[in-house]
């Protein structure tokens, strides 16, 4: 009798751990299901609740930047799953990793035929090697710039939303984070209508400021190289290769370019082909990886028809 019963109470036992364990699995379940769409508002979220947080901890600055390009990432990623599933991933056939944020602008561009403005290009470009500087390398960064940086990159996830998606980012998040955006941009309003001011008080033309790379606004003033919106100051470096004047942080590093000879671990500079300054703006890089793939074919055929062999 005694047993009997043990062998129940066992039975019982047995029937909710295996019933606890279903929930579990149940649950995790759920957990997998939320898709990119969900995933990018669900990013948006935490993101404008590390903003919110970020004046007691300065840290959560990072936490808001990584998670808003997160956001701009699977929109983009999102938009491409709803034309087809395959094309989010990097080799269609093999699909082991996904995309890129460069290559998701690609893809949109040529296959969804939706065309980024050029300044959207850049400011996607800049988040991203933000996000990448701040996830791998040291970094600095002013607060109230990081506050600008990431208002900047939320209006141009906002806008993303509202053109392919019809849906306003903004109403997807809670209520306080809500109010935290409309009273950041009403501050934001504020320092541009000052700036404003003083620009015509003081004759600055629009022609003597550029887009600021940290807020978006004309508001970086060429000859002081300094923005009268977020204070942001970057020097401006003529591009070697248009003769533009560019910010400091836009010139992209092409070394990768060049031909390099190597005894063990030293590797020497063999050919440069004529861009010794080794940086160039993100317009020129696509004419250079060109015009230096021209030049190595045409090294190699002047090598091949001298008898000396392919180099
Ligand atoms: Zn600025
Ligand atoms: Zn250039």
């Amino acid at each position: 009798m005694i047993e009997s019963f043990f062998g129940f109470k066992q039975k019982i036992n047995s029937f909710y751990a295996l019933h606890i364990l279903k929930e579990l699995m149940n649950n995790d379940l759920e957990k997998i299901k939320l898709n990119l769409y969900d995933n990018a508002i669900c990013f948006a979220n935490e993101a404008v609740s590390c903003a919110t947080r970020a004046n007691e901890n300065k840290q959560k600055w990072k936490f808001a930047i990584i998670n808003i390009v997160q956001t701009i990432e699977l929109s983009f990623k999102e938009l491409l799953f709803r034309e087809h599933f395959t094309l989010i991933y990097y080799d269609i056939i093999n699909r082991d990793n996904t995309v890129s944020l460069s290559d998701s602008i690609k893809r949109i561009e040529s296959i969804l035929n939706i065309k980024f403005s050029d300044k959207e290009k850049l400011n996607i470009s800049r988040a991203q090697k933000l996000r990448n500087k701040m996830i791998h390398n040291e970094f600095e960064f002013h607060p109230k710039q990081a506050q600008m940086h990431f208002i900047n990159m939320f209006s141009l996830a906002n806008f993303f939303f509202i053109k392919n998606f019809q849906c306003n980012l903004l109403d997807q998040l809670d209520s306080p984070l809500r109010d935290y955006i409309v009273e950041t941009k009403e501050m934001i309003n504020k320092l541009i209508e000052g700036a404003k001011t003083y620009f015509n008080e003081n004759n600055i033309s629009i022609t003597e400021r550029f887009v600021c790379p940290i807020c978006s606004n004309s508001s970086f003033v060429t000859e002081e190289q300094k923005c009268y919106v977020c204070s942001h100051e970057e020097e401006l470096i003529e591009c070697q290769s248009c003769k533009e004047l560019c910010f400091e942080g836009d010139l992209e590093d092409i070394s990768r370019l060049f031909e390099y000879s190597n005894e063990g671990r030293q590797y020497k500079l063999e050919n440069d082909f004529g861009y010794s300054d080794s940086v160039a703006c993100l317009d020129c890089i696509p004419h250079i990886e060109e015009d230096i793939e021209k030049q190595r074919d045409d090294l190699a055929y002047y090598t091949e028809v001298n008898g000396l062999g392919k180099y």
